[in-house]
């Protein structure tokens, strides 16, 4: 995602971070290498301005030049600064989609053809029906596509929500009154309109959003944009923030090998809150918007604050405790303590997700992670441990060829397979041995050499 501006930001980061002091030169040098990267994103000119300003206010001041590490606490500034400019100063209120009314809440979703609203339509359903467990309908007022009317139908299929049918020769706001008043005598308490988009902004296409939102009501009207467009989504940003009362923006396809200058700009142009972004064609990539956090992975500092949270939502942290005390006294480390760890690796649920919110250069050196593979490989293990006496779990060095073959036939792998494991499974004891002795410290410093 935002690969490259990610690449050339980090380039900078990593440049400045070396330096021992920071002086008004090297800072000027640092701020034109950052200014160059954000305009090869395409972020919008006014955009980058304000950015540069800003960043410069800071690292001229005392924050950087008095500081014992001057290079991270430039590092720190950018940071700062990108994560304001891309939202830091909404409130998670001001993020949060706002449903309170009277029900039904309508949601509009506007944007060009392509932005993804139709996608957008069934995240977003899926999104409240299992998040907020809302009963939802959609439905689609491109009367101009037929095809999008059925595309709506299939993806509310996927996401669980209803949806309700019209038809090419009807008029928008006819199809999207008489789902108004289907969705209230129905109790429903959202219905999501999704409607028509054009190639580029056109005026019939505007007026037509425009009198869908007059009639309507909605209480949130979304502006869906795709984050991989450049400059463009600046014009468009503008034209239907000027003619629509937008309540938020849903960043799609930020995924993509984007540029990533959609992402940096739209907030800034529109002034209002990126709620929610896409990511990948599946329903159930959607996320909430989390500035702070986008703004570390566009410098390639990686998500490691969602990161910590998916690991602490996974382990079960009684048994981690138990596990840290018996490290802790010199327990010997077993086969059941070998398992219940990767039970929990299996917790944390896909690796390649878990990889993406890395930093830049350790994801890289991860590479790409097969989710299907490495899932199959973390069974297969369960299914060797599981094979085993209790006792041989406890004393693995009594697992000798007989026992061996044994253990293979029971889980249905080969004799390899289990010397494997058994190999790996040294392989963390030493390293348990090592936290025993050392600490942390020196078992970074293995990891290292
Ligand atoms: P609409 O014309 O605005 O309704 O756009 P669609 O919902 O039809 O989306 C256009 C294309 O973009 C489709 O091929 C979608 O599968 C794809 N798409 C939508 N959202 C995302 C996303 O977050 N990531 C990726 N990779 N593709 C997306």
């Amino acid at each position: 995602m935002l690969d490259s501006l990610t690449q050339r930001l980090s380039k900078v980061v990593k440049t400045i971070t070396g330096q021992a002091r920071i002086t008004e030169s090297n800072t000027q040098e640092m701020l034109r290498e950052v200014r160059i990267a954000l305009l090869e994103a395409d972020v919008a000119i006014p955009v980058v301005r304000d950015l540069i300003k800003r960043i410069k206010e800071k690292a001229l001041g005392e924050e950087v030049v008095g500081s014992l590490t001057p290079g991270q606490a430039l590092v720190g500034i950018v940071h700062k600064e990108l994560t304001e400019v891309i939202g830091g100063s909404d409130t998670p209120q001001q993020r949060e989609l706002n449903l309170a009314t009277q029900p039904p809440a309508v949601l509009l979703l506007a944007g060009l053809q392509g932005a993804g609203k139709t996608t957008t339509a069934g995240k977003l359903g899926r999104w409240l029906v299992k998040e907020k467990k809302k009963k939802v309908l959609a439905v689609s007022t491109d009367v101009y596509r037929p095809a999008a009317i059925e595309q709506l139908k299939t993806v509310s299929a996927q996401a669980d929500i209803d949806f309700f049918p019209s038809q090419p020769n009807e008029k928008p706001l006819d199809i999207a009154e008489r789902a108004l008043d289907y969705a209230k005598r129905h109790f429903y308490d959202v219905l999501i309109v999704d409607t028509a988009g054009r190639l580029a902004i056109d005026e019939q296409m505007m007026n037509e959003v425009s009198e869908l939102e007059k009639n309507l009501h909605p209480i949130e009207t979304l502006f869906v944009v795709d984050a991989m467009v450049g400059q463009d989504a600046i014009n468009t940003a503008k034209a239907f923030g000027e003619k629509l009362p937008l309540t938020g923006i849903i960043l799609t396809k930020v995924d993509g090998d984007s540029r990533g200058g959609a992402a940096l700009s739209v907030r800034f142009v529109t002034g209002k809150p990126i709620k929610f972004i896409g990511v990948g064609e599946k329903l159930t990539g959607f996320q909430r918007f989390e500035p702070e956090a986008m703004a570390g992975r566009i410098l390639g500092m990686g998500d490691i604050v969602s990161l910590v949270e998916d690991v602490k939502n996974a382990v079960d942290v009684q048994k981690a405790q138990k596990f840290a005390e018996k490290i802790k006294k010199g327990d010997a480390f077993d086969l059941e303590d070998f398992k219940e760890q990767i039970a929990q690796v299996k917790n944390l649920g896909s690796f390649s997700s878990l990889i993406e919110k890395l930093p830049a250069q350790f994801a890289q050196a991860a590479g790409s992670i097969d989710d299907a593979q490495a899932n199959k490989m973390v069974s297969r293990t369960e299914g060797i441990i599981n094979s085993m006496t209790p006792k041989e779990r406890r004393k693995p060095e009594i697992i000798k060829a007989s026992r061996k073959r044994r253990i293979a036939a029971g889980a249905g792998v080969s004799v390899q397979e289990v010397n494997k494991l058994l190999k790996q499974f040294e392989q963390s004891r030493d390293m348990m041995k090592m936290m025993k002795k050392g600490g942390m410290a020196k078992m970074m410093r293995a990891f290292k050499s």
